[in-house]
């Protein structure tokens, strides 16, 4: 068989935004996604408000728990600032429902529960153009480069947002950070604080590889993180993902496809856009693939598009790191609040 239309490998939100512009055109993609149904994807839940934007341009609505202000601690200390414009803490599940939904209602197809494994044979039996869309997923002969050392990973829990819970965390989007990784820790509208880390791969093989010994030790070790642990037990539930490239841009295109979202840049979490690059990235390059552009030549403007805020949220990724990081960050927001407030625009992807 031979499709002219394109192939989009991945229906997370890269994907999807590129089949809701490819289908808003006209044209038909296909979407191949290999799990069965629509889960709760390992993440943070922050939706910024340029994301949010990005959103409504693909005909997407949705509204989170709100999100007004970024609060840092790190040891006993702490700082707060309002954010530029307020955020959402959104599930996952919600926010890549809404974009399949939209993507079949526009006109795209999908077929579920298919695995690829060999990106060629997709393409070359049948003659589509292939947009990469995987995400956190690498595809054989595809890979990311792994030059860390000491890659960091992600682990995710959710709570049950008690009263006692909701009244601590309130509408922050909080950031405890500790040596070697940080928690992200929010309310979302599903009724669940959402407490997610990037942590050192070697942080784990301390606690034994054990990610319930490495949460327990964590919240232990910081009073505030603690706090907000205090549901945490065997029952809960804990989502993993390995060898996080963080900072990894991909800059030109050796084998004639669209690479997206986190297949084409992954900046760091703590920044809370990697959805809205997700987003962005599937739109520019479905509208470019419209327009004729290649891919080589796609990937390398989206490339400059992503250099500021990823470099940005890489630096100060990288400075959270240090021994004391933590503790001049917290001092910096204390003392110059309107920094946190450019740092959080300059780290968002522009539209
Ligand atoms: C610890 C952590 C916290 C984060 N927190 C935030 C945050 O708060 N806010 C934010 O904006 N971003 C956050 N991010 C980043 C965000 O999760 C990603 O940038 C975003 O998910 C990228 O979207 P995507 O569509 O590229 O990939 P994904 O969301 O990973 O979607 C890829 C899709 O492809 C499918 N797939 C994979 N392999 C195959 C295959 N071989 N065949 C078929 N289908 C396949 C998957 O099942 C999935 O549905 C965080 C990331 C991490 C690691």
């Amino acid at each position: 068989m031979r499709r002219t239309d394109p192939i989009i490998v991945g229906a997370g939100p890269a994907g999807c935004a590129a089949a809701i512009t490819l289908a808003l055109d006209g044209r038909k993609p296909l979407l191949l996604e290999r799990s069965a149904e629509v889960g709760d994807a390992l993440c943070g839940g922050f939706v910024s408000w340029r994301t949010m934007e990005t959103l409504q341009s693909l005909g997407v609505e949705l509204t989170g728990h709100p999100i007004t202000h970024l609060r840092i601690f790190a040891g006993q200390k702490r700082a707060s600032a309002p954010l530029p414009q307020p955020g959402h803490g959104l599930s996952r599940h919600a926010m890549d429902s809404a974009l399949v939904k939209r993507a079949v209602h526009c006109g795209a197809g999908i077929e579920r529960g298919v695995v690829v494994r060999d990106l060629k044979s997709v393409s070359l039996t049948q003659g589509a153009a292939v947009l990469l869309a995987t995400g956190k997923q690498d595809l054989k002969g595809h890979e990311r480069p792994r030059l860390d050392p000491d890659p960091a990973l992600g682990l995710r829990i959710r709570l049950p947002a008690s009263p006692a819970l909701r009244a601590l965390i309130g509408d922050s989007i909080e950031l405890h950070i500790f040596r070697k990784g940080y928690a992200g820790v929010e309310l979302q509208e599903d009724g669940t604080a959402n407490i997610c880390l990037a942590v050192r791969k070697s942080l784990l093989a301390q606690a034994g590889r054990n990610p319930a010994a490495l949460l327990h030790q964590l919240a232990a070790d910081n009073p505030h993180f603690g706090d907000r642990m205090g549901g945490f037990d065997a029952r809960t539930r804990i989502d993993a993902v390995a060898n996080v490239p963080y900072g990894w841009r991909q800059t030109a295109d050796p084998h004639g496809l669209y690479r997206l979202g986190d297949q084409c840049a992954v900046i760091p979490s703590l920044a809370g856009e990697g959805n809205g690059i997700a987003l962005a990235s599937g739109q520019s390059a479905a509208r470019a693939l419209l327009a004729g552009i290649q891919p080589g030549q796609w990937q390398k403007d989206f490339a400059q598009r992503t250099r500021r805020p990823v470099g940005l949220a890489t630096g100060l990724w990288r400075m959270s790191e240090l021994p004391l990081g933590g503790r001049v960050l917290t001092q910096m927001l204390r003392a110059f609040p309107s920094l946190a407030v450019w740092a959080a625009d300059a780290t968002r992807i522009r539209r």
